[in-house]
């Protein structure tokens, strides 16, 4: 890959110039010293490490000319740097942000200026389908107010015809958080659909997806396989989002709960186990940890338990109700390795062992890695 001029102002891809196989290699050494005493999966890399992520953000600023120009937050401040394309987006996806910001004169966008508060079009957010091929845009903005809006979207989508749904969001704050609490649809129906390993997902802006789809089924074909099922299990899906996991397993088990704090995802969950026709699943909008800690009390218990938390990993009140509830499996996705072995520690303490472990590359170019662990209790190993 050629070097790209703003990699270091951008700090996206902190692996810019090294080779897609050293980086592979890297990523693997990594997990091999977080876990010196186990044999490794070999690493899933990608086939085309290229222009894999279907979510993209652009900021907006004017140039001394007045122009407008696209780009991204320099980290730690309110400069945006200028970024014309990018070797990990989707190509689609940078092509209607260039078109939105040739179009911002023309509709009286004014770029938001963060330290004058001024303006009005503060980011595009924009999500697309890996098989729909659906796209949402999603205009970060200062004001519902927007006069030009029907002439807007006429050539917007006459431009991108790929174009679903375009949604209005409101954020005001001070912060650099993209999307803010209150939305408005201002086209379509708010929702792209996806599809992977067979299932169809509703996806809304503020719901977790992965950016990474190609490498998304991937790792959950991964990770279902590794769990095991015959159909005749209870599952419970921990920090599931849109449900996507549960969802998936719930055609090989008995019987699937998913757990998730975002209310946004749950309404998606929910929705979607209704597209897929799945009756054995049903979500519940809770923190895990709480819910964790009721369903130990009052004896609950599963066969297999996936959980796929954040990077800051798990609790010890998660931990230690998983513990208590005793499932047969645990099957552990991280997108955080380090805190995975700190959390995984806590559960070798307590009676479980490794199966497996798996890195799965989800994010080429930059330093984050993906693993899988399976533990077994020891007492059920066959
Ligand atoms: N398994 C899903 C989501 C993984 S990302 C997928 O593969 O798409 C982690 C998820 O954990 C996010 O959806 C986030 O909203 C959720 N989350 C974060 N903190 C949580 C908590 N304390 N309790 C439950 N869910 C939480």
């Amino acid at each position: 890959m050629e070097k790209c001029k703003i990699a270091k102002l951008c700090g996206g891809c902190q692996l810019q110039g090294q080779s897609y196989e050293q980086q592979v290699k890297d990523k693997q050494e990594y997990l091999q010293k977080l876990w010196p005493n186990q044999r490794l999966q070999p690493f899933l890399a990608m086939e085309d490490p290229y222009h894999y992520r279907h979510k993209v953000y652009a900021a907006f600023a004017m140039d001394k000319k007045k122009q407008t120009y696209s780009g991204i937050f320099q980290a730690n401040s309110h400069k945006v740097i200028a970024k014309d394309c990018c070797d990990i987006e989707e190509m689609q996806l940078q092509q209607i942000v260039q078109t939105i910001t040739k179009m911002m004169k023309k509709y009286r966008m004014m770029p938001y200026d963060e330290d004058k508060e001024t303006g009005f079009l503060r980011y595009v957010y924009l999500r697309k389908g890996y098989v729909s091929q659906e796209v949402m845009v999603v205009l970060v903005v200062s004001s519902f107010v927007f006069p030009a809006k029907n002439a807007f979207i006429d050539e917007l989508l006459e431009k991108h015809p790929c174009i679903s749904t375009i949604v209005l969001n409101l954020n005001r704050r001070h912060t650099s958080i993209v999307l803010g609490e209150k939305e408005k649809v201002i086209y379509g129906s708010g929702h792209i659909q996806d599809t992977l390993c067979g299932c169809h997902f509703q996806i809304s802006s503020r719901s977790f997806y992965q950016v990474n789809p190609r490498q998304t089924e991937v790792l959950y074909q991964k990770a279902i396989e590794m769990a095991n099922l015959t159909g005749k299990e209870t599952v419970l899906d921990t920090y599931c989002g849109i449900g996507t996991i549960g969802l998936i397993a719930s055609k090989q088990a008995k019987e699937v709960i998913g757990v998730e704090l975002n209310q946004e995802a749950i309404k998606d969950a929910i929705r979607n186990a209704k597209i897929n026709h799945r009756k054995n699943i049903r979500f519940i909008a809770k923190d895990a940890s709480v819910y964790m800690q009721e369903a130990a009390e009052h004896q609950v218990t599963f066969d297999v338990v996936f959980m796929d938390p954040p990077r800051t990993g798990s609790t010890v009140e998660f931990l230690s109700s998983l513990v208590k509830m005793a499932p047969k499996r645990v099957v552990y996705i991280s997108c955080g390795p380090d805190t995975q072995v700190r959390d995984v520690k806590y559960l070798l303490k307590h009676g479980y062992v490794i199966q497996k472990i798996q890195g799965v590359d989800m994010f080429p170019f930059t330093r984050h890695v993906e693993c899988v662990a399976v533990l077994s209790l020891e007492n059920t190993i066959q």
